[in-house]
């Protein structure tokens, strides 16, 4: 698969930190051109100072022009992972209606958004293409307090779906994959709390959380030309979790 990335533009979301930050790294030693979109230009900075394939694009991606705008210098780009998502935790019956539309905003809408933007311009030039949404095993299962989020990446799955079932005729294939926990900033604001970590280990069946690198290499397996009849999955990598 190494050489499927080279000459490739692949662009990552949310690549700032965590899983986007460690999976723009990898398909830069890869051999790939990566266009890095996030939100802090100061995470940007850092990430672009470590590999020269990788091009910083500092955006809102909750600005819909804002982010058409962003990536429009950078097409063709062949792959991209919908990385970028925020968590934010509360009770069902404490939902705040601002909670829902920001992280409806990000989860769900800038996936349209940047897809729709790379997706036109590969059909125009009669181009294939590979897109990875990062969705959750809580697209699948219910988590305490995580009901919005939950329901933000059931949202995700569905669009992959139908996104696959659209694009597929342009040979554009679109997936997601399902991740358990990861201890990264976003996996400590649920995960951090001994309790509540060991609640949701004793339900994997291989009793540990997932490191970066285990989210990171299916992502680039399904990027790449190995997957190519795979088409509007939903991918677990939670241990067995979602199997149990
Ligand atoms: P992090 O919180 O570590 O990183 C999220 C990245 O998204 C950051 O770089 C952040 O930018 C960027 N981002 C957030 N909002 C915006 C925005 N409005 N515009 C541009 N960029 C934005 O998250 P993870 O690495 O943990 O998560 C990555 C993906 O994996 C997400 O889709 C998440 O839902 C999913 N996931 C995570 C799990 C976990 O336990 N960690 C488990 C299952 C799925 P900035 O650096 O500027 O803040």
């Amino acid at each position: 698969a190494e050489n499927d990335f080279q000459n490739k533009t692949v662009c990552v979301t949310g690549a700032g930190r965590g899983i986007g930050k460690s999976l723009a790294l990898r398909l830069a030693e890869l051999g790939a051109k990566v266009i890095a979109v996030s939100k802090s230009d100061e995470n940007l900075k850092q990430l672009a100072a470590q590999n020269n394939k990788i091009i910083p694009v500092c955006v809102d991606l909750c600005d819909w022009n804002a982010t058409k705008e962003a990536i429009k210098p950078h097409l063709p780009i062949q792959l991209l992972v919908n990385n970028a998502a925020v968590a934010i935790l509360d009770s069902f019956l404490e939902v705040k209606p601002d909670d829902f539309d920001s992280l409806f905003n990000i989860n769900v809408k800038s996936i349209i958004c940047v897809s729709q933007e790379i997706a036109c311009d590969l059909i125009e030039r009669k181009m294939s293409g590979s897109i990875v949404n990062v969705s959750s095993q809580a697209a699948s299962a219910a988590l305490k307090d995580h009901s919005i989020y939950c329901a933000s990446k059931a949202a995700v799955d569905g669009l992959t779906r139908v996104m696959a079932m659209e694009l597929g005729a342009h040979q554009i294939r679109v997936n997601s994959v399902q991740p358990t926990v990861v201890l990264t900033d976003m996996g400590r604001i649920g995960w951090s709390d001994d309790k509540k970590a060991a609640g949701m280990l004793s339900k994997i069946p291989l009793n540990k959380f997932a490191e970066v690198e285990d989210v990171v290499e299916p992502i680039i397996f399904l990027l790449s030309n190995k997957s190519q009849m795979i088409n509007g999955v939903s991918l677990p990598i939670d241990g067995g979790f979602l199997a149990t």
